[in-house]
């Protein structure tokens, strides 16, 4: 039930994201907003910079609410909590009309929140909901249930079994396969819609035998990968080799829900003697990020999904410019983002899952790496 509704969803969303993010990148804001940024200052605090999205993500940011006429303070907090809290009072003490948030962990910001609600300063959660507070105002994001889906589609495209719509292919082979399962953060909101997303895809065939999860590792709190980090990833495919392969058996696919993790996975796979070529796990990702893109094309990774941050840079600044002017940011989710406390009124975005059939057409031809990047 949930599947068809968010299809709609996405459906009908990159639409809206083409014309919001058309009306950004002209310049002319949110609505009737007309650019009349009064060079106020506006907080962006993004969690680090140790991966590539939120670098892009930051700068996309930055770029999209200068040409609104807008001053930007822009602060990553490298994956440190405290750090992030201080550099939101900061922001505030500084004047700040409007903070966008993309937190750390998601539940320990409601203290400095409060202190912005205290000082009229309206909150845009950016891509990671903001929990257990009523101190956010707007919520900009991708369909992340949908990206959980397209996740666990492309690995099951990657073993033959269905498109990367996740509709079975004729000639399909029986299996049984060997697949891993790898989680987000925990203290990441979107980890979960990721989980189970993708479990949505995977549970049948989990159940009717098709896939073996041979450590038993099949919840999210084992599955778990604490601040998305690629070395924790590792070490815990490196575990699960060594517990559960080493007579031999063969691990044919791993969900990953993040790039970086699947670095983690491939050196641990490297390391205990795979190989690419027929063997080689089928492994997902997540960010487009070029090393990884590089990896999907030297068949090291099979697939990523991109999520076009230039995107939701400009839903946000443009929520951002709208909630300063007065007016109604748009929305197109008012029922999925529970926070803990309320729903947030969201906007989300259409993800694209990239294989490298689609590499060029979907994040060369849309300028978001060039070929040259991309060692094309
Ligand atoms: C984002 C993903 C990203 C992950 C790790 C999630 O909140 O939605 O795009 O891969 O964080 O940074």
């Amino acid at each position: 039930m949930k599947t068809k509704k968010f299809f709609l969803a996405a459906a009908t969303l990159a639409t809206g994201a083409l014309v919001l993010s058309g009306c950004s990148g002209n310049g002319g804001g949110g609505g009737d907003a007309g650019g009349e940024g009064d060079g106020g200052l506006i907080g962006v605090a993004m969690p680090t910079q140790s991966s590539e999205r939120w670098i892009q993500d930051g700068n996309a940011v930055k770029e999209a609410l200068e040409a609104e006429g807008y001053t930007v303070d822009l602060q990553y907090a490298e994956d440190d909590i405290p750090t992030q809290v201080s550099q939101i009072e900061n922001m505030i003490t500084k004047g700040a009309e409007a903070l966008i948030v993309a937190s750390i962990d998601g539940t320990t910001l409601s203290e400095v929140l409060q202190d912005a609600a205290d000082a009229d300063i309206p909150v845009i959660a950016y891509d990671r909901l903001i929990r257990d507070t009523e101190n956010v105002d707007y919520y900009a994001t991708f369909d992340n249930f949908l990206v959980g889906q397209q996740q666990a589609r492309s690995v099951l495209n990657g073993l033959g079994l269905t498109d990367l719509e996740g509709e079975p292919l004729a000639d399909a082979p029986a299996g049984p396969f060997n697949i891993e399962l790898f989680a987000g953060s925990l203290d990441d909101n979107n980890a979960f819609f990721f989980w189970e997303g993708a479990m949505e895809e995977f549970q049948p065939l989990i159940d009717d035998g098709t896939l073996v999860v041979q450590s038993g590792q099949t919840d999210i709190e084992q599955a778990a990968t604490l601040r998305w980090d690629g070395e924790t990833a590792q070490s815990r495919m490196e575990n699960i080799l060594t517990a559960d392969y080493s007579d031999g058996t063969q691990v044919d696919a791993v969900l990953s829900p993040y790039d970086g993790i699947s670095r983690g996975i491939i050196s641990a796979l490297t390391d205990a003697g795979y190989s690419t070529g027929e063997e080689w796990p089928v492994i997902s990702g997540q960010d487009a990020e070029v090393d990884s893109v590089k990896a999907i094309l030297s068949g090291e990774q099979y697939a990523t999904i991109f999520k076009d941050t230039r995107e939701l840079a400009a839903v946000a600044a443009d929520m951002a410019v709208a909630l300063l002017n007065g007016e109604e940011p748009e929305v197109n989710d008012t029922e999925t983002y529970e926070n803990g406390v309320k729903v947030v009124p969201s906007y989300l975005l259409d993800p694209v899952p990239v294989v490298a059939d689609n590499v060029e057409s979907s994040l060369v031809d849309s300028g978001y790496w060039t070929a040259e990047e991309l060692g094309l």
